[in-house]
């Protein structure tokens, strides 16, 4: 089997073999070239010591010397970014000691072998490593794994997860990012260990989440309810309700022919939380991906979207004016894509039932050809114009500009200073 290596990677694997050490690529760039991916980033491990690796490279990083870990920094070599620093972790062959917190080993001890540094990954298709002189390191069937699209834990399952609890949420995770079914055994073992789901960051939790979101499976969210996990995500988290997500995926991805073209398949973060959360109030979805330590961004425009996917809104163009006005046009164009998507999954039905998202997209585009009034800012009056006309500064001038963004909404040419002013400014 042989595995295209990046000119940089072949650069390290050569320097270090050169020394007199053994390297190989491993993990995850492993596993994802083996499937035809192009794999994010380059992993080497290697029989050096972290002190070692440092004297062989011009420039690196100490990123985890304890653990073992230099950054190599070498030029890109092809594509847009040449000439710039890329970074490559090498770390060298480790036995993890005893694992007292359920999240990371007490202490960590180099070897001289290879193997022994696969058997302390997770799982299978993981704990494979290359290099062009050996060809493919493969100790415990992560080939095998591969090619029938399993998630095993390496060695004992019920070990695995007591030692690290992320391992949990990472064998859901990679299940949807690589359309994988999780193993028997591994499976049983992970409703065994839920628990020590306490013991994992909500950061750590979060970042796991958000993989699995924007995987191209992401109702396999489903699964942290099935397995039992999903109470330990975060307070409000096991009150949702992910079948709408999963109807969605099921039953739009392939037939729907606006469901590709949708902005809704797009790994955007905020689309996936939105449509987790669908149907919940903004508040309440605000606070739970609060606790998810989740970013501003992503939080308001998540909450805004859960709010207004089954918010019903009428066939008429004033009526979708005053939801646009809730959001940013970018937002308003993924609500209606959104809720495209959603139509024919039961909770839409009752919810927005009578809806059409169809006339609700043609509104919305006669809006942006036509150019109509929708944000106070569109308004051709502004809080010095009335000043001008004599009102006097105060709450009131707010009251006047909003009457008089109501009447243009309704009527869009009533957009005029002169009408504006005659209306109501007496
Ligand atoms: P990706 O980067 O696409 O999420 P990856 O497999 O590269 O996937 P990383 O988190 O970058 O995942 O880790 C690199 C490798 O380190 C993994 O492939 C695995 O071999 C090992 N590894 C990472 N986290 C753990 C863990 N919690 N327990 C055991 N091994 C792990
Ligand atoms: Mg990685």
């Amino acid at each position: 089997m042989k595995i295209q290596l990046p000119e940089n990677v072949k650069k390290i694997i050569g320097s270090l073999e050169a020394a007199g050490f053994e390297a190989y690529a491993v993990g995850g760039c492993v596993r994802d070239s083996l499937l035809g991916r192009v794999p994010e980033d380059w992993d080497v491990t290697t029989s050096a010591k972290p002190e070692e690796v440092k004297q062989i490279f011009r420039k690196t990083v100490d990123t985890g010397i304890a653990h073992g870990t230099v950054t190599v920094l070498l030029r890109e070599q092809e594509g847009e970014e040449e000439g710039k620093l890329k970074g490559y972790e090498v770390t060298t062959y480790r036995v993890d000691g005893e694992y007292k917190d359920g999240r990371h080993p007490e202490t960590v001890t180099f070897t001289p072998s290879i193997s022994e540094d696969l058997r302390r990954r997770d799982f299978t298709i993981n704990a494979m490593a290359y290099n062009d002189r050996d060809g493919l390191v493969d100790c415990f069937a992560g080939v095998e794994d591969l090619r029938a699209g399993i998630i095993r834990c390496v060695g004992d399952a019920d070990e695995r997860f007591s030692e690290d609890a992320l391992r949990l949420l990472r064998a859901v995770r990679f299940g949807a990012q690589l359309d994988f079914t999780i193993e028997e055994k591994t499976e049983a073992a992970v409703k065994n260990h839920v628990e020590a789901l306490e013991k994992v960051s909500r950061e750590r939790i979060q970042a796991e989440l958000s993989k699995l979101l924007c995987s191209a499976n992401p109702q396999r969210v489903c699964q942290l309810f099935r397995l039992g996990m999903a109470s330990y995500i975060c307070p409000g988290f096991d009150q949702l309700y992910p079948d709408s997500l999963r109807e969605v995926w099921e039953t739009k991805q392939e037939k729907d022919p606006h469901f590709p073209m949708g902005e809704l398949p797009l790994s955007k973060k905020y689309l996936r939380y939105g449509a987790l959360l669908c149907g919940m109030e903004e508040e309440q979805s605000e606070k739970l991906l609060r606790e998810l330590k989740l970013d501003n961004d992503t939080i308001k425009k998540a909450a805004i979207l859960a709010k207004y996917v089954f918010w019903y809104i009428p066939d008429d163009r004033y009526e979708l004016k005053k939801v646009m006005q809730k959001m940013t046009p970018e937002l308003m164009r993924e609500l209606i894509a959104m809720k495209r998507a959603f139509a024919g999954t039961a909770n839409y039905d009752i919810r927005c039932y009578g809806e059409d998202p169809e006339a609700l997209c043609r509104h919305y585009d006669e809006v942006q050809r036509r150019d109509e009034p929708v944000y106070l800012s569109d308004l051709i009056i502004k809080g010095s114009d009335l000043l001008a006309a004599g009102v006097n500064p105060g709450p009131h001038m707010g009251e006047i500009l909003s009457a008089m963004l109501e009447d243009v909404l309704r009527t869009p040419v009533h957009n005029s200073i002169l009408y504006l002013l005659s209306q109501y400014v007496k």
